[in-house]
Order: structure tokens, then C-alpha cells, then sequence
């Protein structure tokens, strides 16, 4: 017999420990029960859809249930779930590695599958570390360090904390981490270095240059997302920061770690990459997320040839790169994401995206002068809009006032799931988002900023 929805939501209560997730406030907040999806909508217990206006947490690209993933999934079942990729090779992930290879920048011929965005940044810490004692004979063994934005955020396992730098999710691990060299996050709107847009003269990248200069034979790489900086709160990065960045990493000597998580696979509007954009060819690249479609948990650290041909020589010598997870490369997964690659292709969603992300950023103008609306950021599908007590002076909301989930939660009557940053409230809609439906996103939260403002201020 099937559980009802009483039953369903009591067991959640007492039984399920929520990322992320305050649990003294969680069942005040409205959680949803998702039974099932169709299309950019999740379906609650109660039949309710809701437009899934974060893509499942920034991963689905193509909708739920989409016919030719679906297809793929099935298929592959009907062949074999799951077989390890240690020692040993799968179809699906063979035919994903060659694929990616053929899409990612040129020079990343090489592909180690992990399971989730942590574990492509582990494995491309560790890659980093142990190609620097094994290059070149290993006299470049100093390379320890690795440099990384302030309000970093690259996951939850202990090295991607490490590189992180948000406090709230990572101060309270401090004595498990190992130490990483700061660089100014190039954040206009609230400015760490305390500059006016204006009359900035970009200096966050003159920064990040002379600590990249300084640390230059000690560092083993720099780590970062390119282009947006997703969990900080959707920061983005003047348009030529990754290329300088990418200059200077090069004149080091050292690698140039790319985490595309959240801002790849189509994410950034016009490229597949976000990197591509800049013409940055990064040393390594973290995918995870959008690669199956937002399915199902396969990631992957793509590596140039130079890097894969430092850990090989006689088994006995252990250059290996002894890493690896039971799951890795899953063929489920692979099938799944192999699905996803096709649908870039025949639906020649690079070419389209450019008039959605205007649509989408002309239908934002409609909530841009709200009086606490202090900044709307976007770059390509990928928005954050801050909400501020005093637009003048850029003060923000006490936190406990949770102003953010406060208008998600009330996004949720119409018709939209979200779920925001801190005040940051975040739009990552799925790439098949409609026309209509960017209107109904964005008309959720302006009828949302109306309801809770309006009702302050009567
Ligand atoms: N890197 C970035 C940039 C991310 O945004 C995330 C997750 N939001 C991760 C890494 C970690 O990915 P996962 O949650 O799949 O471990």
C-alpha cells in the first residue's frame, strides 16, 4: 500500500535531516512534497504544480520528464545500471568522456567522472596538488597553494570548503581546513575593497594579478568559478576578469581551475561554457549539475593531456591518481547526460537562449525600481536580485527577518518554487523556460515584493 500524504509529510517531519535547512522554522515555511514533474513545473501531493524556478537547485536544463532523457534512462536500464569505472570501462561513460571532450574547450582532452559539483572539485584539488610533485621530474613540487575569491563557495566536502570562503556555511569547519590565498571577489555592488563602480579602475583584478605575481612559485593553481559567482549570491565579475585572470595564471606558471558547476552547460546564454565566452581555455574544469540534464548525479573534472600524462609511468612508482568513487561515471547517469549533450544539438539551444535571456531581462525592468530591490545582477539565465532595507545606503534587512525566503514562500501562491540566497532571491530557471512562463517567474515576484510590502507599510 502507498503511504498517504499525511503519512508522507509526518515521516519528513520526523525523519529527514534537510540541507541547508533550519529546522526550528522548516515546516513553517511551506515545504512542498514533490510526487512528480512535467515539463519546468514540480507537482506537489496535493496536485499543485509550481514553475520550478531554480531548476532543482540550478541543475535542470531541459524540463522534468523530458521524452528523449526519459528514453535514455530506460534504455540504459535495459542494459546495466551500474558498473565501476576502476579498472574497468562502461559504453555510456566511454561515449560521454568523447563527447564532452569534442565540446569542452580543445585542449581538455581528458575526463575523471565523479559523482556531484564537491567531487569534481576534490578530485581537481588533488589533481592539482599530485601533477605538480610528478611534472617535469617534480622540481615544481613547491606548487602547493592555491588561490580563491573571498564569498567562494565550490561545495561541502572538506577541500571544496576549504576553498570557500562564505562564513556562514564554512567558519564553523576552520579547524579541518587547510589555508588558501584570498583574493578580492569582484563584487561591484558591495565593493570589498570599498571602490565606487565608477571610478574603480578595476581594481580587484589588479589585485588578484599581484597576489597571482607574488605567490607566483608556490602556487599550484587558482581556483574559481568564471564569470558568476553563484552561491555568493549571483556576483558576476566584470566581463574581463576571467581573461586577465587566465593571462596572469599563465605568466605563473600555474594551473587555472575553472568550476563550472552552476554556470555551465548553456547557464551563462551563449555558450556552452562560460569560459568559452572569455576564450579562456582553462588547465581544469569542474562539470556537474546541468551534465545529465538535472537527472541524475554524475560530474565530471576535465583535464588537459599535459596533466593526465604526469601520472603515468610503472604501476610500482605510484603516479597513479588513486581517487575514485563506487559510483563514478555511473551509466545511468552517463546515459542521461549523453541525452543532454544530443538535446544542445538538435535543438540548437545555444542559438535560442539570447532572446529568452532578454525576454527575461526586459520582463526584470518591471521590478528594477522597487524601493527595496537594491540590485538586480543577471548574466544569461542566471539572476540575482538583492533586496535591501534602504536602496540609498545599501543597508540590508536584519537576517532574522529572513526577507528572502519570506518572498519565495510567497512566490509559492503564485504559481513559482524558489528558494533565495540570504535577501538574494535567485532566478535559474531550466533553458526550456517559456516565453509565458519568464513572465509568470518574474510576475510572482512582483506580486510577492507587492504583498509583503504593502502590507508593511498599511
Ligand atoms: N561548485 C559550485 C559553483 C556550486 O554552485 C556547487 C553547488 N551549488 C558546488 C560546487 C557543489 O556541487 P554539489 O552540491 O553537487 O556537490
Amino acid at each position: 500500500m502507498s503511504p498517504t500524504r499525511d503519512e508522507l509529510i509526518q515521516w519528513d517531519r520526523q525523519h529527514v535531516w534537510h540541507p541547508f535547512t533550519p529546522h526550528s522554522v522548516y515546516a513553517d515555511e511551506a515545504p512542498l512534497m514533490v510526487v512528480a514533474g512535467e515539463g519546468n513545473e514540480l507537482i506537489d501531493v496535493d496536485g499543485n504544480r509550481y514553475l520550478d524556478g531554480v531548476s532543482s537547485l540550478w541543475c535542470n536544463v531541459f524540463g522534468h520528464r523530458h521524452p528523449k532523457i526519459d528514453a535514455a534512462v530506460r534504455a540504459q536500464l535495459d542494459q546495466i545500471a551500474h558498473a565501476t569505472l576502476l579498472g574497468n570501462a562502461t559504453a555510456p561513460s566511454a561515449e560521454l568522456a568523447y563527447r564532452l571532450t569534442q565540446v569542452a574547450p580543445d585542449a581538455l582532452t581528458r575526463v575523471f567522472f565523479s559523482d556531484n559539483g564537491s567531487t569534481a572539485v576534490e578530485s581537481a584539488l588533488k589533481i592539482a596538488l599530485q601533477y605538480w610533485q610528478q611534472a617535469d621530474g617534480g622540481d615544481q613540487a613547491q606548487r602547493k597553494r592555491f588561490i580563491t575569491l573571498t564569498e567562494a563557495y565550490h561545495g561541502d566536502t572538506v577541500g571544496a570548503v576549504s576553498l570557500g570562503g562564505i562564513d556562514l556555511f564554512h567558519e564553523r569547519y576552520g579547524g579541518l581546513l587547510f589555508d588558501t590565498i584570498k583574493a578580492p571577489a569582484p563584487h561591484c555592488y558591495r565593493c570589498p575593497l570599498g571602490r565606487e563602480r565608477a571610478t574603480c579602475g578595476l581594481a580587484c583584478i589588479e589585485e588578484m594579478e599581484a597576489l597571482i605575481a607574488e605567490h607566483g612559485p608556490t602556487l599550484a593553481g587558482v581556483f574559481m568559478e568564471p564569470a558568476v559567482q553563484g552561491a555568493a549570491g549571483m556576483i558576476m565579475h566584470p566581463p574581463e576578469y576571467l581573461e586577465r585572470v587566465a593571462r596572469a595564471t599563465k605568466e605563473a606558471g600555474a594551473l587555472l581551475i575553472l568550476d563550472e558547476v552552476a554556470v555551465g552547460f548553456g547557464r551563462s546564454g551563449e555558450t556552452l561554457f562560460a569560459c568559452q565566452q572569455a576564450g579562456v581555455s582553462p588547465d581544469l574544469l569542474c562539470v556537474a549539475k546541468g551534465l545529465t540534464g538535472g537527472y541524475l548525479p554524475v560530474a565530471a573534472t576535465l583535464a588537459t593531456e599535459a596533466i593526465f600524462q604526469a601520472f603515468l609511468g610503472p604501476p610500482e612508482e605510484g603516479r597513479t591518481f588513486f581517487h575514485g568513487h563506487t559510483y563514478t561515471g555511473n551509466a545511468l547517469g552517463a546515459a542521461a547526460a549523453l541525452a543532454t549533450l544530443d538535446l544542445f544539438e538538435e535543438q540548437n539551444v545555444l542559438a535560442v537562449l539570447p532572446t529568452k535571456v532578454r525576454a527575461l531581462r526586459e520582463a526584470l525592468t518591471t521590478i528594477a525600481d522597487h524601493p527595496h530591490v537594491g540590485e538586480i545582477r543577471q548574466w544569461g539565465m542566471m539572476v540575482g536580485i538583492e533586496l535591501v532595507a534602504n536602496r540609498e545606503t545599501k543597508e540590508s534587512f536584519p537576517s532574522k527577518e529572513r526577507r528572502g525566503m519570506d518572498i519565495c514562500r510567497r512566490a509559492r501562491a503564485h504559481g513559482v518554487f524558489l528558494r533565495p540566497l540570504g535577501d538574494v532571491i535567485i532566478l535559474m530557471p531550466p533553458l526550456s523556460i517559456t516565453f509565458d512562463q519568464i513572465q509568470q517567474l518574474v510576475g510572482s515576484i512582483r506580486m510577492s515584493l507587492a504583498d509583503a510590502f504593502d502590507e508593511e507599510s498599511s
